[in-house]
């Protein structure tokens, strides 16, 4: 579990274009010491997982915490330090920007046990960058990621698409030279025209037009791909669903279930490739598809289930006409195999028929042949 603790836009120098913290996160200025010990309590006491020596890390997060005068970080991090290796806190994590990443300040972090530190890099194309008031360039992530890396501190790298200037190709891009890092995770977010921030007046004067939700998932879904080619988890897609996101997002491509909506993107074209690989196996062995064709079914993970039938059936209705397989339903697998890093999926589809595995096509097979 996650405890976050907000400080609001703190330590950075310049509002980027598409940001509003305090609207989203409802919370101004820096937390208070007596704020810092009741939000975390109060997290401990709701945490309702059964394993008592639990993973759970106090993050500061919403600002650029490495960008707070030196003897505000001290006194956080001081008053977060006495938590950790209590009641199941690992570490302590924070979010920040990469130009306000040095050597001083990653020995600060590394001495009061900062276990993992999210980067803002939001893109890694200099156009964009200067597009949306950043204020850095690209070379200050790798930087910064090399700096964290070589302290032992995990890396989670942010990164935007739909900013002012941006494509889905410059989207990619950024994302290729995000895993040439080898961060440990990602968190991707859509750009949103958020109330108060300074991208409403460029959206509303019609510099600034939002993508679709389309747009943005079709691009989201390869983006999975390419993260679960190198193995790099996505930890979050889009920004916390809840009444306060909803409130500030006037604009864009916003789902409450966006990662929902990648996971079961990324299922359509696992079960589109596994059909086109046993389609091609059955002609290699003279086989014709109606020999199964009034009982096949999805044997997957239960854990996927949803993804197949959730959303009233949206990925089976979604074969008819390109799939000359009826498949009706799927039903779960007690051997799905090993979950493949970085792939948002809980193991091996395969293709049943009267309930019986007739062709498993596994994830290995759909990453390897999956290209752009
Ligand atoms: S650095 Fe992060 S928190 Fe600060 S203004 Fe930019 S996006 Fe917002």
């Amino acid at each position: 579990m996650i405890i976050p603790l907000f400080l609001p836009q703190q330590g950075c120098p310049d509002r980027c274009i598409y940001c509003n913290q305090e609207g989203l996160t409802g919370a101004k200025g820096l937390p208070r010491p007596d704020d810092i010990d009741e939000t975390i309590n109060k997290y401990l006491e709701s945490y309702k997982g059964e394993d008592p020596q639990a993973d759970h890390e106090i993050a500061f997060y919403g600002g650029s915490f490495t960008g707070l005068p030196d003897g505000v970080q001290e006194k956080l991090l001081s008053l977060a330090h006495p938590w950790v290796g209590r009641r199941g806190i690992r570490g302590l994590r924070l979010s920040t920007r990469p130009d306000r990443v040095n050597g001083k300040t990653v020995a600060r972090l590394k001495a009061y046990g900062v276990a993992t530190v999210e980067v803002g890099a939001q893109s890694m194309n200099t156009q964009v960058l200067e597009n949306i008031d950043r204020g850095h360039g690209p070379a200050a992530t790798v930087q910064a990621v090399q700096l964290l890396k070589q302290e032992g501190i995990k890396v989670g790298l942010h990164l935007m698409t739909g900013l002012p200037g941006d494509s889905e190709a410059t989207s990619l891009s950024s994302l290729l030279e995000c895993l040439w890092l080898k961060p440990d995770f990602l968190r991707i977010h859509p750009t949103l025209v958020l109330k108060g921030s300074p991208l409403e007046q460029r959206w509303r004067s019609g510099e600034y037009a939002v993508w679709s939700l389309g747009k943005t998932l079709r691009l989201l879904t390869q983006m999975a791909l390419l993260c679960a080619q190198q193995g790099v988890p996505v930890i979050r897609w889009g920004l916390m669903p809840g009444e306060l996101c909803v409130n500030s997002c006037l604009a864009g491509p916003y789902s409450p279930s966006l990662g929902e909506w990648v996971r079961r993107s990324v299922a359509f074209h696992y079960v589109l490739a596994m059909v086109a690989a046993f389609e091609k196996e059955s002609r290699n062995f003279c086989l014709k598809s109606e020999t199964f064709d009034d009982a096949m079914q999805l044997l997957i993970p239960p854990q996927d289930l949803s993804l197949v039938h959730g959303h009233k059936r949206w990925l089976l209705r979604h074969m008819y006409g390109i799939s000359s397989l009826k498949i009706c339903q799927a039903i779960p697998s007690t051997a799905a195999g090993p979950v493949k890093p970085g792939l948002p999926l809980h193991g091996n589809w395969a293709l049943a028929s009267g309930g019986k595995s007739i062709f498993i096509f596994t994830q290995e097979e759909y990453i390897a042949n999956w290209r752009i």
